[in-house]
């Protein structure tokens, strides 16, 4: 346990067990939700500082690359046990979106992803996925009592439903009032598809932004690149995506990485048009990141464009994600890689 996995009663309760008053749990949670290290907090004295060390959070930002084009910012995180994870800042008009990471690696073993290259290493803990953004919002200047990020993307390395208590406790504390309170509706989820935990999202009562990685119009595509399809149908993640949006009225993301010769000719277009056809959904069209560790191909811009253009004709909402941050490239756990690499 780090003191981050826990809500502010949970500080206030550990403080007292360890025999301190109860102002003094509210000023750690201050100092975790401030993005604070242990000797950052100057509010505590040293002999309490020795008293809590052992449980306050020692992650810490290791790496940050800004990108001179848009602004963009690359993180490298150290968790406590020395694992890194990456993240990506984007500014947007509205604010700032943050992506994080949920797990060490992955299991899920997508033949385009950097991140599942050497499997699942291990979860992140709650407390590890909202370091990640108290972190970020301390490089921003802000602090519990000023937010600078108002979206997060979970789209970092990892399967959030993979880690389905984690992440679900994660979601409590960071829109819970005493903590950033960032609303669910600002929080998005990207996953390959485990369909029973999308249910259990739903009937969890979370209400985030659900976004589906299909990257095929059918099952057979689909396997080619990704091991998960021979677990869960697309009819089959189609039903949980119905039965999410009628619990939660959310409208459901679909993100589809193009990958030359595999996925990528107009009858694709044609074919998944004709699947999303009738439900509340948009497409969001990604020309593949092309990972050197892996031999799948990317396609042009226009070609991208092309794609997303047969999938409006058919009527559907979709448009090409906007590429950031290309001079600092190598995200989808690329990042994490070259840093492991010590190539940055
Ligand atoms: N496990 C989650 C989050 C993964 S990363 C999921 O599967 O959704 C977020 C998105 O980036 C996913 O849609 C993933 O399929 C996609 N992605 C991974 N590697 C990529 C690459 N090299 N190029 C483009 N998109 C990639």
């Amino acid at each position: 346990m780090i003191l981050s996995d826990l809500t502010l009663q949970e500080i206030v309760d550990y403080a007292k067990d360890k025999g301190l008053p109860k102002f003094r749990g509210k000023q750690i949670f201050d100092g975790i939700y401030n993005g604070k290290s242990l000797n950052e907090v100057s509010n505590l004295p040293k002999n309490l500082l020795e008293i809590i060390e052992k449980e306050y959070p020692k992650y810490k930002i290791v790496k940050k690359l800004v990108s001179k084009e848009d602004g963009t910012k690359k993180y490298i995180f150290a968790m406590g046990d020395g694992q890194v994870v990456e993240g990506v800042l984007m500014e947007y008009k509205y604010g700032h979106t943050l992506c994080i990471s949920t797990q060490v690696g992955c299991r899920m073993g997508c033949k385009f992803c950097a991140s599942g290259l050497n499997g699942l290493i291990r979860n992140l803990s709650a407390g590890e996925i909202l370091g990640q953004v108290l972190l970020v919002n301390n490089d921003l200047g802000g602090g519990l009592n000023d937010r600078k990020i108002t979206n997060l993307v979970l789209m970092g390395s990892g399967e959030p439903l993979d880690n389905y208590e984690n992440l679900s406790k994660f979601l409590k504390l960071i829109s819970s009032e005493d903590g950033l309170n960032i609303s669910q509706r600002n929080i998005s989820i990207s996953t390959c598809g485990l369909v029973p935990n999308i249910y259990k999202l739903a009937d969890d009562g979370f209400n985030i932004t659900l976004t589906i990685s299909l990257h095929a119009p059918n099952d057979e595509i689909r396997k080619q690149t990704m091991p998960i399809a021979n677990r869960y149908s697309i009819d089959q993640i189609m039903e949980a995506c119905k039965y999410y949006f009628n619990k939660t009225g959310r409208r459901v993301i679909f993100e589809y990485t193009l990958i030359k010769g595999v996925n990528d000719s107009k009858e694709n277009a044609q074919e998944l048009a004709k699947r999303l056809k009738g439900l509340s959904c948009h497409v969001n069209v990604i020309p593949l990141n092309e990972v050197k560790e892996r031999s799948l191909k990317t396609v042009t811009r226009n070609e991208a464009y092309a794609f997303c253009e047969t999938l409006s004709k058919l009527g559907l909402s979709a448009t090409v994600r906007r590429t950031m941050g290309e001079d600092i490239s190598g995200a989808c756990g690329q990042l994490r890689n070259s840093y492991l690499e010590g190539k940055i």
